[in-house]
């Protein structure tokens, strides 16, 4: 049985708490490693080594660091394939889709490149006579990220390069369902230049995060997952006085309007209603046809789709539209929530309950669902069921389907189909949601934008990615300067205007 590591000092080094997790192939129900689960003692000693290297980190000028990532880029490009593979082998997402997990991870470090320019400061020449005022945007020392199973490259990438660019050490706290690419990827960023101690990975579950939460060398933490544990995180790290962003669970509304077109609305909300089973934040978890003719043509036009859907195990390269679920335990909750909708009361136009994939009998596969004529009482409307299940709910009104997405818990992300201008403009400007497409059905932004919901899909100030994760990790400091030619006066007792 293979022992995974954690990455600490440059080093593939074991664990020494004693304590494991085992990781699955889901395609198999197989363990096919062992990750070791760090104890507050290896948390800490990673800190302290991160804290070590740091200082000199920070004192590189901007360009080389960014010349790391420029480097790092071309590695990802290089190993693009092996990554994708060891991706799907312990997510179970297919290998084009691993691949882009890869490439949108990569986008960010591309951005990173950009850093010279980012961290430059302001310069107020003159601000009041014969002084100056300038600021400058310093690394926060050593920071932290927590990150979910299902974008295990993407996710850390989004977090690890802006605070590696900006000047600080990074310690990655990956998800113990898919540990090794997040190792990989630390291995990597050493080839690429990187001394050793600035980026390391330490694997690990709830007493490796207490350990990031309580160790007081820890500036900032970032965390991606699932809503309660999101909360949990921002609460007490914040009391800890450390700088926190975490980004929560989602309930995805696409409203399709009746003038939209159907077979671009249906195509798209086959992608993303089932692409990665479900197992993504800005998937579509709920479609929003307005008036029962629409609904009638959307249904019409989603099941012949969903019923040629290919599942199975990322081994069979292209010819698979998406792979298992992560764990048993996402099987069985998924399993748990299409039998709340049955009794619930939603009509369930596609049953995927009787799946079966011949010599992967053991593996977490799970057909696609379709429910009709859901309402917003029943559990599969109201939680994340992050997996291949489609929920319709039909609005009589755009004025409902609006309000059902606004008045929903999650912000994550939204679509609407439309064909009419005025409509989209009117959705786009109302809705309070972090994310919106227009005719596009998953619209996560560029690396040069920023990634994030609205409501209890978030907490914290700033997104991901793009200009506001070189605020989120470097704080700003502003000097008045002014030259002892200038100091004539003697003491000044009330505050200085600059008039
Ligand atoms: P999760 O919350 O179970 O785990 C996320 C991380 O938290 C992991 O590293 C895990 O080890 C750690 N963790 C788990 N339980 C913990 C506990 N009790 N105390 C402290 N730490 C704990 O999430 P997941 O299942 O890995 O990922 C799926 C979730 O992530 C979904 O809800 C999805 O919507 C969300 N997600 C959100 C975004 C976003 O940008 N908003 C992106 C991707 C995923």
């Amino acid at each position: 049985m293979q022992e995974l590591t954690h990455y600490i000092d440059g080093t593939h080094t074991k664990g020494t708490s004693g304590r494991f997790a085992d990781v699955m192939n889901p395609a198999t129900g197989e363990v096919q490693a062992k990750v070791p689960l760090a104890s507050t003692d290896e948390i800490n000693a990673a800190v302290e080594i991160a804290a070590k290297a740091q200082p000199a980190w920070a004192a590189v000028n901007p360009q080389r660091r960014a010349r790391v990532m420029m480097k790092f880029v071309a590695l990802l490009n290089r190993d693009m394939d092996k990554l994708a593979e060891a991706l799907s082998r312990e997510h179970g997402k297919t290998l084009p889709d691993a691949a882009g997990d890869v490439q949108r991870g990569l986008e960010v470090v591309e951005y990173c490149i950009g850093a010279p320019h980012l961290l430059k400061g302001e310069y107020t020449d003159s601000a009041g006579p014969g002084i100056d005022m300038y600021s400058m945007r310093q690394a926060l020392g050593v920071t932290a990220g927590i990150t979910p199973f299902n974008f295990p490259a993407m996710i850390p990438m989004w977090m690890f390069a802006p605070a590696i660019a900006c000047g600080n050490a990074f310690i990655l706290k990956p998800s113990e369902r898919d540990p090794s690419v997040p190792l990989m990827l630390a291995e990597l960023m050493e080839e690429a230049g990187l001394p050793k101690g600035i980026l390391q990975v330490v694997n690990g579950d709830k007493e490796a995060v207490d350990a990031i939460l309580h160790n007081d060398v820890i500036q900032s933490i970032g965390f991606v997952g699932s809503t309660p544990i999101a909360e949990y995180i921002y609460a007490t790290g914040c009391a800890n006085g450390k700088r926190v962003q975490c980004f929560g669970g989602a309930k995805n509304h696409m409203i399709v309007m009746p003038d939209a077109d159907m077979d671009q609305a249906a195509d798209a909300l086959v992608g993303a209603g089932y692409g990665a089973a479900g197992e993504r934040c800005m998937a579509i978890s709920v479609a929003v046809p307005v008036g029962d003719e629409t609904a009638d043509r959307l249904i019409e036009a989603l099941v012949p789709r969903i019923e040629k859907l290919k599942v199975g195990p990322y081994t069979a390269g292209n010819d698979v539209d998406y792979g298992p679920v992560v764990t048993a335990a996402a099987k069985a909750n998924i399993e748990r929530l299409v039998q709340t909708g049955i009794d619930q009361g939603a009509e369930l136009v596609v049953d995927g309950r009787d799946f079966k994939l011949q010599g992967y009998e053991e593996g977490y596969f799970v057909g696609p669902h379709l429910f009709d004529r859901a309402t917003p009482d029943m559990d599969i409307y109201k939680h994340e069921i992050f997996g291949p299940v489609l929920t319709t709910v039909r609005a009589q009104t755009y004025e409902e389907a609006i309000g059902l997405a606004m008045d929903h818990e999650y912000g994550n992300g939204t679509a609407i189909f439309t064909r009419d201008g005025d409509t989209a403009r009117d959705f786009a400007n109302r809705i309070n949601i972090g994310m919106v497409g227009i005719n596009v059905p998953i619209p996560v932004p560029l690396a040069y934008h920023t990634f994030g919901g609205w409501k209890k899909s978030v907490f914290g100030d700033l997104n991901q990615h793009g200009p506001d994760a070189f605020k989120f990790y470097t704080r700003t400091k502003t000097v008045t300067a002014r030259w002892p030619s200038g100091i004539k006066e003697g003491g000044e007792f009330s505050i200085p205007v600059m008039e």
